[in-house]
């Protein structure tokens, strides 16, 4: 096998959320287990400062509709991986990675990109895995522009992972020859371009990134308007749960935090993470009361709302302590601050991105809310239980296929959970929990050592791909 990676984000070398997690660990995985997978991501302009380590591997330069883009190509091993970066300065060398009113061109400059890159290095993918809208018109170019090319494109199969429907890469037709001399209704959805439906329709296979929300999405509920075209591919429709980079997230080394701890000690040291950190954020003094945190997207899937208004709550009616980590929409970020300005030993947040405070945030929280609208799969619940933290979610994707609720009968879980996506049941589900914590400690921590047993690692991820390759692959 021979997969090709593509991906418009990469950790460490780009990263706005679970995505670019997937790009470093699943191909790490796969090199580990001697599968040979690269990455192709773009060359943004933070990534700038890995220019030292790059080789160059050569340009190309195309013509699309009236536009001639070229593009550099560079390439880096990190660890077993090789990743290719894409260059093109007016495309890429921005500020963020999305948002920007041309990102019709910019990702599909991208797509042609990935596809002139393996003639110019004359290897040509068994498999090429590709991710969320940013590459998916890339199965529909292959088929109609390049397969004809020669004999290396035209063995190529895809699959393609959606890690989030809502973002579907939704453009004015008038761009359509960007794709195709005529307009073509493969890429067209309510009379717009759509990459992510010229990916449902035209990848070797589909995947999302949980069972749970593999079967959500075909839904009307869950389905952001593409579940019809989805359940005319429901065969070829997938759920690889998501996992976690152990190396990455172990709370026996993580060089974020002062006291490192396992199942054995884990209250005892967790208590002395919150210590340091109740006195970095000026939090009130007493670690004896719950750490309820918050790491993430501040956007309106992640029911933020929910978040602000059980925080409100329950500053005023328990003595539990808040911290908040998180970038995103304004208004989110304001109340945010707002919360801290009125209660400012009682909610410290960090608005911003800081992988180093959410490491801290993460082992020093004895609660972690994660109350989504939907969830593809969610890395926040895992990473916190990972840590000790219980997670008190919404029963939805992955985070239902994640979490066990706690059972009062048995004393056991590994977090709490709700079934409906509003404020009183995420505050029910916390007073629960703050209470657990305050008067039942040995309930509480039975638990806290139950999710950090849980079993979220990169191998089982890896090896469902594999099989999935393989299935692809044979058929
Ligand atoms: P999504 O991919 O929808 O944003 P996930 O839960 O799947 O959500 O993944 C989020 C990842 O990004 C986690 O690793 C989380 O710790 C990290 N993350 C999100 N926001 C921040 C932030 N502001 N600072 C540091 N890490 C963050």
């Amino acid at each position: 096998m021979n997969i090709f990676f593509v991906s418009s984000e990469a950790y460490p070398f780009s990263k706005t959320g679970g995505l670019a997690d997937m790009a470093y660990f699943l191909p790490k995985s796969l090199n580990e287990a001697n599968i040979k997978t690269r990455v192709i991501t773009p060359y943004y302009a933070q990534i700038k400062k890995y220019a030292d380590q790059m080789r160059y591997i050569g340009d190309k330069t195309i013509f699309v509709d009236e536009h001639e883009w070229s593009f550099h190509f560079y390439a880096l091993d990190y660890g077993l991986t090789t990743y290719y970066f894409v260059q093109n300065m007016h495309f890429f060398e921005r500020d963020k990675y999305y948002g920007y009113d041309d990102d019709v061109y910019r990702f599909a400059a991208f797509d042609y990109a990935v596809l002139e890159l393996f003639s110019l290095i004359n290897e040509y993918p068994t498999l090429l895995h590709l991710n969320d809208w940013q590459s998916a018109m890339i199965p529909y170019l292959l088929d109609t522009k390049y397969r004809s090319k020669n004999c290396g494109y035209q063995y190529i199969h895809t699959l393609l992972t959606i890690h989030n429907l809502q973002y579907q890469g939704s453009y004015d037709k008038k761009h359509f020859k960007l794709f195709s001399d005529t307009l073509d209704y493969t890429y067209i959805h309510f009379d717009s371009i759509n990459f992510l439906k010229a990916g449902i329709e035209r990848a070797t296979k589909i995947n999302t990134v949980s069972p749970n929300y593999r079967n959500e999405i075909l839904t009307q509920n869950y389905g952001f308007s593409l579940d019809g075209a989805l359940n005319n591919r429901s065969h070829d429709l997938f759920g690889i749960l998501n996992g976690i980079d152990y190396d990455v997230w172990n709370s026996e080394t993580d060089p974020n935090i002062n006291h490192h701890y396992h199942l054995k000690n884990v209250i005892a040291q967790k208590r002395a993470i919150k210590k340091d950190l109740i006195k970095q954020y000026q939090l009130q003094k007493d670690v004896n009361v719950p750490l309820v945190a918050y790491v993430g997207r501040l956007a309106d899937q992640k029911g933020v709302e929910l978040i602000i208004e059980a925080v409100e709550d329950c500053v005023q009616n328990s003595n539990a302590i808040f911290i908040i980590l998180g970038s995103g929409e304004n208004h989110y970020e304001d109340q945010i601050r707002h919360l801290t300005h009125r209660f400012p030993h009682r909610v410290a947040n960090y608005i911003g991105f800081n992988e180093s405070v959410a490491h801290l945030i993460y082992a020093a929280s004895d609660l972690f809310m994660m109350p989504s609208k939907f969830e593809p799969c969610g890395l926040g619940q895992m990473i916190a239980m990972r840590y000790g933290s219980l997670p008190v979610v919404t029963e939805t994707g992955g985070l239902k296929d994640t979490v066990i609720p706690y059972n009062k009968y048995e004393s056991s879980g590994t977090g709490f959970s709700f079934m409906n996506f509003s404020a009183k049941e995420l505050k029910e589900q916390l007073y629960t929990a703050i209470d657990l914590y305050i008067n039942h400690k040995i309930v509480f921590n039975k638990m806290v050592r139950q999710a950090m047993k849980q079993d979220f690692g990169l191998k089982q991820v890896g090896r469902a791909y594999e099989a999935l390759y393989k299935m692809i692959l044979e058929a």
